[in-house]
Parts: C-alpha cells; structure tokens; sequence
C-alpha cells in the first residue's frame, strides 16, 4: 500500500504505530499486549502507539490513515501463530515483525491447561522479566534506523 504523505483527517497522529496480538488465553498473547502498553508509556504518544487491530479488517477510516502515515508499523506476536502480522499484511502493510517464541524464547503456556487441576490466578502466569523483555525490544525496534 502506497504510503500518503499525512494522515489528513484534521489530527495529529503518532509517529510509529505498534499492532499487539492480544490472546487472553495464553501467557503469550498476555506478554505481546503488556509488552506493547509498556513501550508506548516509555517512549511517549507522540513516538508510538498500540494501533487497533480489530480496525483494519473492518476498514475503519482513521486506522487505516494512521497506519499508512506511520514511519515504522511494528507487530508484536506472542506465538508462531502470528496473527498480528498476518492481519496487517492481508491489510496491504509490510510491518516489521517480533514474535516472542523466536525472539526473545518463550515457551507458549494455554491457561486452559490446568483447569480442573492447579489453575492459578491469571497474573501468575505472567513473567515480569518477559514482559520486560519483550519491551525493550519493541523499543529497539522502533529507535533502530
Ligand atoms: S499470535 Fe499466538 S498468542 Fe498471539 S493471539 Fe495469535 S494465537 Fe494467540
């Protein structure tokens, strides 16, 4: 897709622009979207934003525009799946692709996987230094030339 020069529905928008998978049932997808939340706080609105996925197949207008007006689109997967990227690329876009399995090692855990014997509470599931892993590459990502 050609990219236009601003996105021109009269507002301002982000410089980088950061589509998550966002698989609730997985330790995966939880660390995708806690990753990308936690690189926009660090780097500011003005450098990065979460984008809305869910707004690309659905065509909806200011998705769309932010998108093409974006230096860099970033997706974050959690899992081999890569349902981030692959939504993006159906949309016409060429992101640069972080999948955690391949990129920083994770090992997929479906939550569902102990129900009916020791499930545990959702954030236990979650590694705080992945999540932080994750992070600091999206940011790499997003400042490397
Ligand atoms: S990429 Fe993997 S972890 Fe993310 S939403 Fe898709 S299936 Fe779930």
């Amino acid at each position: 897709m050609a990219k236009e020069e601003k996105f021109q529905a009269g507002v301002n928008t982000h410089e980088n622009v950061i589509f998550s998978c966002y698989g609730g049932v997985s330790n995966t997808g939880i660390t995708s979207a806690l990753a990308s939340l936690e690189a926009v706080k660090e780097l500011g609105l003005e450098k990065a934003a979460v984008m809305c996925l869910g707004g690309l197949p659905t065509h909806v207008k200011s998705v769309l525009g932010k998108t093409q007006a974006a230096e860099k689109i970033v997706t974050v997967d959690g899992c081999p799946f890569e349902c981030a990227r692959k939504i993006v690329e159906q949309a016409g876009f060429s992101p640069i692709s972080i999948m955690l399995t391949r990129d920083i090692g994770m090992k997929k855990k479906g939550l569902s996987e102990d129900i009916g014997k020791e499930i545990k509470g959702v954030m236990e599931y979650i590694s705080d230094d992945e999540v932080k892993r994750a992070k600091e590459l999206i940011i790499k990502t997003i400042l490397e030339e």
